[in-house]
């Protein structure tokens, strides 16, 4: 396994432009074997958060109960705004009409919890292999107790998907029953943390962009609309049912590298405003504040991340994005940046920025995986929770990709944090390598 460069880290002050040895069209590495990755239902430990009206009522078994309460770590007092119904065995052997008991389940949270104006019923693996029709569901419900509550379906199985794709179905599920507008607006779309969603907000706002709107919206009632004149901006990577359900609507996409780093931050919003039509010493007298603090803030955990390798194991689809941010910003080398799905016409910008050189691959073989990951020998792997301990046990240090999800990782005032969390693990394992030499 060859190294490339240290990546010449651009100078900041100037807007990023691709780069002429870009990755959008290197050759990728595809591959279908065992993979080790959390299933979809993971996104309502976060999306419950986000829409404060909304329940997640998951169509599941025990197992699957199992895994949101250990993940959420609900307090048991709490009234917590997802739960189980739970598939007995009766229900999977067809013994019992499991519509009519999902109905009866519905109808007692619905009676106990009138707060609830948004319910989603969450299909996963046990409800798919019987096969019950949750859309169909989901529609005679609406009907029944619109306009107060509005149910809607989406899958969260782990039967092939990834942990992210929990919340790009939930989002696809929203966007056909959005109201139609011909206004020229921006949706903004992507959940995030409640207090990083307002810092981009703010930054929209002073660039002079007005009619702005974020799906997922906090609440039901948030006016949300789409039609022919609405431009959309992802704030995640991982949105690709979203993208193509909103373009379906007549939306169009801004394509752009993620919001995360300064560099990443500065193109994003960059984007938005020439769109808008946003003069470019507006634009500098808006971020130059902002990209400043940032760039001070990378620059402090950067000093532990400069010239170190890194491997990303696919789990978040979050990958190239991040690769991008530690190569160009914090002088990391890429080894292997591996995601679940490759979709270029979201991820595109943040490949025309990734130097060549890191094995790009798509889909993962885990055990061919992992024999590259430890002929490589990375000081940083990036994957999931399953193969960080026995990594870690191997001498390698490694970040959890699902911790990139739940900790606010983006636009500026985030962006030192987001390096933090990469040199974080390469100090604490530099710590134990020191106290062991004692
Ligand atoms: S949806 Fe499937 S993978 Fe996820 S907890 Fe339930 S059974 Fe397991």
């Amino acid at each position: 396994m060859t190294r490339h460069e240290t990546p010449e880290i651009p100078n900041p002050d100037m807007v990023p432009a691709p780069s002429t040895k870009g990755c959008r069209n290197a050759p990728i590495l595809k591959q279908r074997g065992q993979h080790e990755v959390f299933c979809g239902l993971t996104g309502i430990i976060w999306l419950h958060r986000k829409m404060q009206d909304a329940f997640f009522l998951v169509v599941g078994s025990r197992t699957c109960a199992h895994l949101l309460q250990s993940a959420a770590g609900v307090m048991i007092f709490a009234e917590p705004r997802f739960g189980t119904a739970i598939l007995e065995e009766g229900d999977l052997a067809g013994l019992k009409n499991a519509q009519d008991e999902l109905e009866r389940v519905v109808q007692d949270l619905l009676a106990r919890r009138t707060d609830i104006r948004q319910l989603f019923l969450v299909g996963s693996c046990p409800s798919e292999v019987i096969k019950l029709d949750l859309a169909r569901a989901a529609e005679r419900l609406s009907a029944q107790y619109a306009p107060k509550v509005r149910v809607l379906n989406y899958s969260g199985s782990g039967i092939e998907t990834t942990f992210t794709e929990g919340e790009d179905a939930c989002l696809a599920a929203m966007v056909p029953v959005l109201p139609d507008t011909d206004a020229r607006q921006l949706l903004m779309v992507g959940a995030l943390p409640d207090v990083v969603e307002d810092q981009a907000l703010d930054l929209l706002a002073k660039l002079g962009i007005e009619n702005v709107s974020v799906l997922p919206a906090r609440t039901l009632d948030s006016g949300i609309s789409v039609g022919p004149n609405t431009v959309f901006a992802l704030t995640q990577p991982f949105l690709g049912g979203t993208h193509a359900a909103l373009e379906r609507r007549g939306a169009r996409h801004i394509p752009a590298p993620f919001p995360f780093g300064e560099e990443g931050t500065t193109a994003w919003l960059l984007a938005v405003a020439q769109e808008f039509g946003v003069d470019q010493a507006h634009f500098d007298a808006v971020t130059d504040a902002p990209r400043a603090r940032a760039r001070r803030a990378i620059a402090k955990a950067g000093e532990t991340l400069s010239s170190k390798s890194i491997f990303f194991f696919p789990d978040s689809q979050m990958e190239i994005p991040l690769a991008r941010f530690l190569t160009r910003e914090c002088g990391m080398q890429a080894i292997e940046v591996s995601a679940p799905f490759i979709h270029k016409g979201i991820v595109g910008p943040d490949m025309d920025l990734l130097d060549e050189g890191p094995t790009i691959a798509e889909g993962q073989d885990v055990d061919l995986q992992l024999d590259r990951c430890r002929n490589a020998r990375p000081d940083l792997t990036v994957c999931g929770l399953g193969l960080a301990n026995p990594l870690e046990a191997e001498g390698l240090a490694t970040k959890w990709a699902i911790e990139l999800v739940f900790s606010p990782v983006h636009f500026y005032e985030q962006a030192g944090d987001l390096a933090g969390l990469f040199s974080r693990p390469l100090r604490r394992r530099e710590m134990l390598r020191l106290e062991a030499a004692e």
